[in-house]
């Protein structure tokens, strides 16, 4: 079983990664914890994504992408992993796609957890008001200026992707707004009922996925989304195969132009 758990921050991943890792015996694979783990270790990795990481943005795709690609080739990942945090960009998804056609495996389902973001917000704030009455460490991400900077990530980088895995075909919605043990049911509900094989999209499609996917959804991006699509049309040929004679038509060469001037 390889799945994503998709979702803002506070969504519930992690605790339905736990479910799923119980229930399956598939290991999660959190970026997060990953990338925290080097910044606690003083590594060189964890170095250069420690103050990114503090102050909300996204770390780089292509040290994120090194680290999943290590992290799926160990010997336990083999059975299966829920990937909880990756990928967050449409760019760590296509890696992803090339990393899992090169092992030649696939992804079983694509799991969004739907939420509610003003009642996520209240939802952090209690997880962090609790966590410092029981006297535990916060994350330095871990405060309301930053979870606002994190959600907005959120939405301008990582909710492009739910369209990007519908069109994959393999995108299953939950409600992550219900109680933990309902979200776990439905998950298990879309996991049961999710394609034995999963649809693995054409390469054109993949490509259309991503630039209509692509943040930022301003007219510029949609202009070149359309012309996008229109390069296929079949009549496309006709068209530019009649334009040399209609531009002969309405302009002249530049040989009669110059005849003319001579004259
Ligand atoms: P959250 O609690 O917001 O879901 P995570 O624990 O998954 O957060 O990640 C915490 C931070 O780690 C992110 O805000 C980001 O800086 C970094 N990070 C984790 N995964 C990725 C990723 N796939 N791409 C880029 N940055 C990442």
């Amino acid at each position: 079983m390889r799945l994503i758990l998709l979702g803002p921050p506070g969504a519930g991943k992690g605790t339905q990664a736990q479910h799923l890792v119980a229930k399956y015996g598939i290991v999660q694979l959190s970026t997060g914890d990953m990338l925290r783990a080097a910044v606690k270790a003083g590594t060189a990795l964890g170095r250069q994504v420690g103050d990114i990481m503090a102050r909300g943005a996204l770390c780089p795709d292509d040290v994120v992408i090194t680290i999943v690609e290590q992290r799926i080739a160990q010997p336990d990942a083999g059975k299966g992993f829920i990937l909880d945090g990756f990928p967050r960009t449409v760019a760590q998804a296509e890696a992803l796609d090339r990393m899992l056609a090169k092992h030649g495996i696939a992804l079983d389902a694509v799991i969004e957890l739907r939420v509610d973001e003003a009642a996520l917000l209240k939802r952090i704030e209690n997880r962090i008001a609790e966590m410092q009455s029981r006297g535990e460490a916060l994350r330095p991400d871990d405060n309301p200026d930053v979870l606002h900077r994190r959600l907005l990530a959120y939405r301008e980088q990582t909710a492009p992707l739910i369209a990007y895995y519908r069109r994959h075909g393999i995108l299953r919605s939950v409600d992550g707004m219900a109680p933990i043990a309902d979200v776990a049911a439905a998950i298990e509900g879309v996991l049961t009922s999710a394609p034995s094989q999963p649809q693995l999209a054409r390469s054109s499609t993949v490509k259309r996925a991503a630039q209509a996917a692509k943040p930022g959804i301003g007219k510029k991006s949609k202009a070149r989304a359309t012309t996008t699509r229109r390069k296929p049309d079949p009549t496309a040929g006709k068209r530019s195969a009649n334009k040399p004679k209609s531009r002969a038509k309405a302009r002249p060469s530049s040989k009669a132009r110059a005849a003319k001037r001579r004259r």
